[in-house]
């Protein structure tokens, strides 16, 4: 078998207060994976997320990322390998579409002329023209601002995206809109998607695989097709069941 991207191995992870926001938490995401991450609200989604790129801390486990201790990546690199959307797109509101697109290049400081190829190539993915390109992220819709949010996440050209609740605060329309969008991407381009959602349509429709949380642990980590067929106990026959 292939050697996952994100290797998770026995991580606990708590905050000031005694409770555990992850319990001895174990995952191996394969290379070019969709792994959608769901769970009740609180179950411990986002702080998984975050500690595949080092965002959040934790308290003990191991963490490998494409072969490599979390730990001795650097920093700059670690964020043009690896991708990160967040609901409300998390735009930096004082640049424009194109600076905010651009950011990571310009963090690792890639030519001119290679970041203004590469921005002009994800206008184009995204269906933004010139003038949307130099607008500020105020100026546009809701569903542009994902848009926006998703093609800064890929402008390095990274192996695998973290998206935490994308398409959250969207409208259904451009919600499944994009939803369909990501999942053509995930076909075409030999990435990786993490995917925290709160949606069960959502998680088993683009997901190649689930892990389905609870309360700090994951409960049960398979195929969709699995998940649906043999639940791993009453509580995920009960919460897949809508
Ligand atoms: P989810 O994304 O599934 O809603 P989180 O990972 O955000 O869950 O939170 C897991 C638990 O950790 C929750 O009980 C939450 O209140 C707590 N928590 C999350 N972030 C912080 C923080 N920065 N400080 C203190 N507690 C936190
Ligand atoms: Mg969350």
């Amino acid at each position: 078998m292939n050697n996952p991207v994100i290797e998770i191995v026995n991580v606990t992870k708590s905050y000031e207060s005694a409770k555990k926001a992850l319990n001895d938490v174990s995952l191996e995401i394969p290379r070019e994976a969709f792994v959608a991450i769901i769970g009740p609200s609180g179950c411990g989604k986002t702080t998984l997320l975050r500690l595949m790129n080092g965002m959040t801390g934790i308290d003990s486990g191991r963490i490998r990322v494409m072969g490599k201790n979390l730990e001795s990546w650097d920093k700059i690199q670690l964020r043009r390998k690896m991708g990160y959307v967040i609901q409300q797109s998390g735009l930096f509101p004082h640049l424009t579409v194109r600076q905010n697109i651009a950011f990571v290049l310009r963090l690792s400081s890639v030519e001119k002329q290679a970041i203004e190829k590469r921005v002009n190539e994800l206008a184009k993915i995204m269906g933004f023209d010139e003038s949307q390109l130099n607008a500020f992220p105020s100026e546009l819709s809701g569903g542009q601002q994902q848009r926006v949010g998703v093609a800064r996440a890929l402008a390095s050209q990274p192996e695998i995206v973290l998206m935490d609740e994308p398409f959250g605060a969207l409208d259904n329309i451009t919600r499944r809109n994009l939803q369909r969008e990501i999942k053509e991407m995930h076909r075409k381009l030999k990435i990786t998607f993490v995917m925290v959602t709160h949606d069960l349509h959502e998680a088993f429709t683009l997901g190649t695989h689930v892990a389905i949380m609870n309360k700090g642990e994951i409960v049960q980590f398979d195929t969709p097709e699995n998940i649906q067929k043999e639940p791993f106990n009453d509580w995920v026959k009960e919460f897949i069941t809508i």
